[in-house]
């Protein structure tokens, strides 16, 4: 109605509304970060189904993470004012997980099937390689985990890849087996990696036309954030779902009850769904995963007919911090020339800074956020992006030390700690007794001498007998073990039955589909860890970190008891299956009270008051890894992009002189892309060229486009270098005795001389070696003990 509806659109701007009340087809919104877009999508959610033009659940929107379904749901129902519950907002992988789990016996599938990670990816692969001893022909798990997540999105299977195999070429040949091999492997586990989430289920759908229906009937609306990260495979899922239903098919289906009548049209079929997706091609940052831009491009071909909108003002951020978005943004080729601009005016200066080391860069990040803090800014309102994990190391360290609250999204490797994957595999092995892997991790953790001979006996007994990996371990008396052994083999089958048998819910239950009677995740948890010895053995242990370990047990533990109390009925496979997603992708809660610590990656689609964006530095961002890569430094600077335009009012650019990576420490260059923003946006804490003038506040930026200059050339010097690893001078030190980053280039020191360091104290110098911005100092500390410093950067004076 008139007044509902301009309820939902009031305070948009007229492209926005006119796609909120856009009623065709097919409905593609092109536009930069923060015009907008994700809240178009919620409003046409909303506006759809207050006008009653569909139900709820009539609504599949696929977001990019748990995160932002979690809290486009929040806004549509504060929107209508109500819940909306079976409406479907989730990310293509859980929307995935759902249709197969419900549908996977037509596929030949256990519908409580595991999902494999990337760890139990390599694992298998490892397996894999080894028995072919395909590493003599380079190949390692990772490279063959990528290729096949590659062929995946590409949605090649086996037979597809092994028709276009060169058979001359015994890579190629190598290849096609370790595909075939970790294929059947998983088959025959009941286990799905995550691609083969997207490429399985448009697999069901192409293979039983009549299960697509059900789905093209149920979903009358489709919306897609983000799509210029969609790859091949979740494109063919969306074309699937967006097919139109034959009118045959459609008397078919009114046989069997389905309630087809209500969206007939004339010619007795079903029209397809609507679909809207919306995206930004400067934005997308997944082509290492097969995200692929052309989806965006050629939308319009895919769907004729279809509405373009654009939407250019810019609702997050202060003008300067949308001209060094635009800036940086312009070096990309090949790209639609987009201004961003907002009408709020330019806000304050972007916030530059340079440390010598990430423990100082993490120092500033620390005392920047406290100063925020104190000025009004909640904590759940700042966010410090990173482009690599590593990063967070110093970064945690130092906010450990300041007492600042603050919580790492997405990276926490809670689940992929070796003793949570224990626990877990113990749980899967119960849900899903055909998943080798699991029972194999289990079988002699904790230690009840069963050795690998034995393991490898069970396997090859398995095989050749054509029996499952566990129906082997029920067979174990005949494979001549020792009684012991034996012993510890059924008892560890006996346990696992055991387990199963409390997840069986009551008789009426089982007829009414309920889940009634049976036992709660968390009390079959408790029962595996306590009777399997797995939690005694690491609290028992002589080992200062079993006691950790054990603690993370615990934690384990906790969660499923909080899992017990949200989803009442809910069984093992659906915390299996929330565990492997979340885990996957973001975590589902959204801590307030806390600062945000996250990839670049994960930040996407994201808005913070305050964003920091560290580790700005040459091998970092870009990524050394995407030098090599077509399109890799272009991708990065989109990265950087998004990172950017995250930020609503302040922006912090900081970077490390000298890095720790790989237990080395090397001397870091400035990012290139630092260079893009125009100088009179950043207001420099401390510069990013070495200074040495006392006190000089001059940018040393001004130089970057100087050629020779500190940022201009590879400095031949800057090789990788072995350093001590804890010298963390801090920022107030270095801002008192310089007021910008020490270089001590021309300090001349020589066995003998007695120096300072900032932290270590008094020491004498016992040996120089190396030469000029390479030359290192080996310092007898009088009471630190012996260290190794580059003199160039180490914060000393000489005595
Ligand atoms: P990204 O590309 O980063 O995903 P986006 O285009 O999805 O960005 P949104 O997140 O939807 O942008 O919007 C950015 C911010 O601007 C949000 O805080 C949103 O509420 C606000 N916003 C969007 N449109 C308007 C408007 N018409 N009036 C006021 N605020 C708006
Ligand atoms: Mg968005």
């Amino acid at each position: 109605t008139a007044t509902s509806g301009s309820r939902l659109t009031e305070g948009l701007n007229p492209e926005q509304r006119e796609a909120v009340e856009f009623r065709g087809q097919a409905l593609l919104i092109v536009a930069g970060a923060g015009s907008g877009k994700t809240r178009v999508l919620t409003h046409r959610i909303a506006s759809l189904i207050e006008s009653r033009e569909a139900w709820p659940s009539q609504i599949l929107a696929i977001t990019f993470t748990n995160k932002a379904a979690a809290e486009m749901r929040e806004r549509v129902e504060a929107l209508l004012g109500e819940g909306a519950s079976g409406m479907w907002i989730s990310t293509f992988h859980s929307a995935c997980v759902r249709i197969l789990r419900r549908e996977a016996e037509a596929i030949g599938l256990s519908s409580t099937f595991t999902i494999y990670d990337s760890a139990d990816q390599r694992t298998i692969l490892k397996r894999i390689i080894k028995e072919l001893d395909a590493d003599t022909l380079g190949f390692t798990p990772a490279n063959a985990q990528v290729k096949i997540s590659k062929l995946k999105n590409e949605l090649a299977d086996v037979e597809s890849y092994a028709r276009n195999v060169n058979t001359n070429d015994p890579a190629e040949v190598m290849f096609l087996e370790i595909f075939r091999q970790y294929t059947r492997r998983l088959r025959d586990a009941s286990a799905l990696d995550f691609d083969d989430l997207i490429s399985e289920t448009v697999y069901l759908f192409r293979a039983f036309p009549k299960v697509a229906s059900l789905y093209q009937r149920r979903f009358r609306h489709i919306l897609v954030d983000e799509y210029q990260d969609t790859n091949h495979a979740q494109y063919a899922l969306i074309r699937e779902l967006t097919q139109p239903i034959p009118a045959d098919r459609v008397v078919e289906m009114g046989e069997h009850g389905v309630n087809v009548r209500a969206l007939t049209d004339a010619s007795g079929g079903i029209p397809g769904a609507s679909l809207t997706v919306v995206g930004d091609s400067d934005q997308s940052i997944y082509a290492f995963r097969g995200a692929d831009i052309r989806n965006i491009v050629e939308f319009e071909r895919d769907f004729p007919g279809a509405k373009v909108v654009l939407l250019e003002q810019n609702y997050r951020s202060t003008q300067n911090i949308l001209s060094a978005a635009n800036a940086v943004i312009s070096n990309n080729f090949d790209r639609k020339e987009k201004k961003l601009w907002t009408a709020d005016g330019d806000g304050d200066k972007i916030t530059g800074y340079t440390g010598y080391t990430a423990h100082d860069e993490a120092q500033f990040v620390a005392d920047e956020i406290e100063a925020l803090h104190r000025s009004g800014v909640a904590y759940r309102d700042i966010a410090v992006f990173y482009r690599t994990n590593a990063q967070t190391r110093a970064l945690e360290e130092i906010f450990v030390r300041s007492a600042l609250p603050y919580r790492v999204v997405g990276g926490t490797k809670f689940y992929e700690r070796a003793e949570i994957k224990d626990a877990m595999a113990y749980l899967i092995a119960v849900a899903n007794p055909l998943d080798e892997l699991a029972l194999r991790r289990i079988l002699n953790t904790p230690k009840r001498g069963i050795g690998p001979a034995t393991e490898t006996a069970i396997a090859s007994f398995a095989e050749q007998n054509a029996l499952t990996f566990r129906q082997a371990m029920r067979a174990a008396d005949g494979l001549g073990l020792g009684p012991k052994v034996t012993a510890a083999i059924t008892g560890l089958a006996d346990l696992l039955d055991e387990a199963a048998a409390m997840l069986v819910p009551n008789a009426e239950a089982i007829a009414a589909g309920t889940n009634e009677g049976a036992a709660k995740v968390s009390d079959v948890l408790v029962f595996l860890v306590e009777r399997s010895g797995l939690i005694d053995a690491l609290r028992n242990s002589r080992d200062p970190q079993d006691e950790t370990r054990a603690e993370n047990v615990e934690e384990l533990v906790a969660q499923t008891r909080d899992f017990d109390r949200e989803n009442p009925g809910a069984t093992l496979v659906d915390f299996l299956t929330q565990v492997s997603l979340v885990a996957a992708a973001d975590e589902l809660d959204d801590a307030s009270g806390t600062v945000s610590l996250m990839t670049l990656h994960t930040a996407k689609g994201l808005e913070y008051h305050a964003v920091f964006l560290t580790g700005l530095e040459e091998g970092l961002l870009p990524h050394q890894m995407s030098a090599s890569e077509p399109g890799g430094p272009a991708e990065e600077r989109r990265l950087f992009y998004v990172g950017i335009t995250r930020a609503r009012k302040r922006l912090y650019l900081s970077l490390a002189m000298s890095r720790a990576q790989f237990g080395e420490v090397a001397v870091a260059m400035p990012s290139r892309y630092l260079q893009e923003i125009p100088e009179g946006l950043i207001d420099w804490k401390q510069s990013p060229g070495m200074a040495t003038s006392r006190g000089g506040t001059q940018p040393r930026a001004l130089n970057a486009r100087r050629p020779g200059g500190a940022w201009g050339t590879r400095d031949r010097d800057l090789e990788r270098y072995s350093v001590t690893k804890s010298a963390a001078p801090r920022a107030e030190w270095a801002n008192r005795v310089t007021g910008t980053v020490r270089d001590n280039g021309d300090l001349t020191l020589e066995a003998g001389d007695r120096i300072r360091h900032v932290d270590f104290g008094e020491g004498r110098v016992t040996q120089v070696t190396g030469e000029g911005t390479k030359r290192i100092a080996h310092v007898s500390f009088d009471t630190a003990g012996q260290k190794k410093l580059l003199i160039k950067i180490a914060p000393i004076e000489k005595l």
